[in-house]
């Protein structure tokens, strides 16, 4: 049983951008009929324990992810980068809107605001879309934007998430910490600056980027993560954002040789933290 006190987590998609199994791939992963090899696009679901609901990311997966957890409400979106994998589920967000009352706001960084305001400009600049913003038939998300400041403490709702930005080739990606919680995907290092700040934190739970086995540009290859884990050392680690090359229950095996407290996570699961 979950206690009042904590924030609870569930898992929306742990796979890489092209999620598990990948078209017209026949490998043993992608052939797999174990549930935990099937990995739609990461993303998660933040339940705090005031009540506030935030989705962080709405990967192309999104409406078939929401549907799947009965998910009623979103009182937040948080962006941590405008790549495919993490944004373009976003017009998936109407309905909310149909059954919410308030506008949803949608935090991300300056880079990225910028980006989904070209990319949606019919959600985002929908003041200045043509016609007085008259709206026929379904109309559009009503998501207000909102550019955080990065390194900085910031309020969603009632709680306080901390931002910070990660390498992610030649791009960035905010990563956050709420409370004893962080969530580190879609990088190929993490700055020493941000590895203090999380050991600081003494986290309860991280979830952290652990793409494949060899090596990559733009993502935590396994040993990297691995290694991560154990410099921050967070009382339990989540592997997430992974490809078809790692085998979940391979995967977790190889974790918990480190230590008992790591894991690959999977779809549906649900996770804790004070
Ligand atoms: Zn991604
Ligand atoms: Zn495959």
């Amino acid at each position: 049983m979950l206690s009042e006190l904590m924030n609870q987590i569930t898992i929306l998609g742990s796979g890489t951008s092209t999620g598990v199994p990948q078209i017209a791939c026949e490998c043993l992963v992608c052939t797999s009929t174990d549930s935990k090899n099937k990995r739609l696009r990461t993303s998660i679901y933040i339940e705090t324990s005031s009540g506030q609901n935030v989705l962080v990311d709405c990967t192309p997966d999104m409406r078939t992810q929401l549907l799947r957890e009965k998910i009623k409400r979103v009182d937040s979106v948080v962006i941590t980068h405008a790549h495919a994998d993490h944004i373009h589920g976003i017009d998936d967000l109407r309905p909310m809107c149909f059954v919410q009352t308030q506008n949803i706001p949608v935090y991300t960084n300056q880079v990225t605001s910028a980006e989904l305001k070209t990319r949606f400009p019919y959600i985002f600049l929908r003041d200045k879309q043509p016609g007085n913003n008259l709206v026929l038939g379904g109309g559009v998300p009503l998501l207000d934007l909102t550019t955080v400041p990065i390194n900085t403490p910031v309020n969603i709702g009632s709680e306080t998430f901390e931002f910070f930005e990660l390498p992610h080739g030649r791009f960035t990606t905010m990563g956050f910490m709420h409370k004893k919680f962080a969530y580190v995907i879609d990088c190929h290092e993490i700055p020493a600056d941000i590895i203090q700040r999380l050991k600081a934190r003494q986290l309860d739970l991280l979830l952290i980027d652990c793409l494949k086995e060899s090596s990559h540009q733009t993502h935590l290859t396994k040993d990297k993560s691995f290694n991560y884990a154990q410099e921050i050392g967070a009382k339990k680690t989540g592997f997430i954002h992974i490809s078809h090359e790692l085998e979940h229950h391979r995967l977790l095996a190889e974790a918990q040789k480190i230590s008992p407290n790591y894991f690959p996570v999977y779809d549906s699961l649900k996770l804790s933290y004070a």
